[in-house]
């Protein structure tokens, strides 16, 4: 599998962010057992407007690249559209942004490559049950557990190694995470993604698909994910399909403390994904409409 030779960059120093904080997000307390039990509900509801407003769309034959932060955002989020898409014989690719491997940071002591390596591997599994090659699958990992955002160092680096990605892929579509999306690294990931197709000149349809702000986003801003841009792709014909690719991130634990590599995600963040249908975001060519920051 080929890794995308952006360079080794020393990450800053960040509080901890990613897969690690979904591992110590698991409730230990009354008070987090009872906020979980909040933004479930409050997903819920999410989910419900956002549906309701969503206009259908259907899986084009178009060539498209999927931007994942971690390995296991493309399949939760992009799962079925992937499955329809290679159904039809359409090309598709993921650029996955980091190897997750700061996922049980604060857990316990197993080694961070052993997990992004495990992670890769959970990458092509999960991608193999919707239908991609390995070869599809491209690495553009700037640092180990962190995506550099504006201001940090790596991050023109990086910039320049996507868009070179996306010059040779020439994509058709791109799907990345709503500017919205509620945690660090994934609003960093979409900023790097608009940098890059802007800088390779490429013209290409853009779709934000959401996986944290599902579970994080808050009523009020609601309206800021631009409701009426909100599509609604129905994936039953493929929907086994997913939850298996989801089944090959969730099924494989880490011996030691027996906690999955991707982490442990907090109740009802998955309700989203294992839907029959699949939310995005049309905006239309090249990266418009991109105010990212999670109120
Ligand atoms: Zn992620
Ligand atoms: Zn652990």
């Amino acid at each position: 599998m080929p890794l995308f030779p952006l360079g080794v960059i020393v990450a800053p120093k960040v509080p901890a962010h990613g897969f690690a904080a979904r591992v110590k997000g698991v409730a230990r307390t009354p008070y987090d057992a009872l906020r979980g039990a909040f933004r479930t509900a409050r997903s819920a509801v999410v989910q419900r407007i956002v549906s309701a407003a969503a206009r259908p769309m259907v899986a084009s034959p178009g060539r498209c690249l999927v931007v994942a932060p971690h390995p296991d955002d493309e399949t939760l989020a992009c799962g079925g559209l992937m499955a329809l898409k290679r159904a039809s014989g359409a090309e598709v690719n993921v650029v996955l942004l980091s190897r997750g491997e700061g996922s049980h940071r604060g857990c316990c002591d197993v080694e961070p490559r052993h997990i992004g390596d495990v992670r890769q591997k959970l990458a092509q599994e999960a991608a193999g049950a919707l239908g991609l090659a390995a070869a599809n699958l491209h690495w553009a990992v700037a640092s180990a557990g962190h995506i550099p955002r504006r201001g940090q160092e790596g991050l023109d680096g990086a910039v320049r190694g996507l868009a070179a990605l996306i010059e040779r892929l020439v994509p058709q579509e791109v799907f990345c995470p709503h500017p919205l999306d509620c945690w660090p690294d994934h609003e960093a990931a979409t900023a790097m993604a608009l940098e890059a197709i802007r800088t390779s000149g490429q013209t290409c349809e853009l779709y934000f698909f959401l996986v944290w702000a599902w579970y994080k986003l808050p009523l009020r801003s609601l309206r800021r994910l631009g409701l009426s841009s909100a599509r609604r792709l129905d994936i039953r014909p493929v929907v086994e399909s997913k939850r298996a690719a989801i089944g090959a991130y969730l099924g494989a634990a880490v011996p030691g403390c027996g906690k999955p590599y991707v982490g442990v995600l907090p109740r009802g963040f998955l309700a989203p994904f294992r839907r029959s249908i699949e939310i995005y975001f049309a905006r239309g060519p090249g990266g418009r409409g991109a105010e990212g920051g999670c109120p």
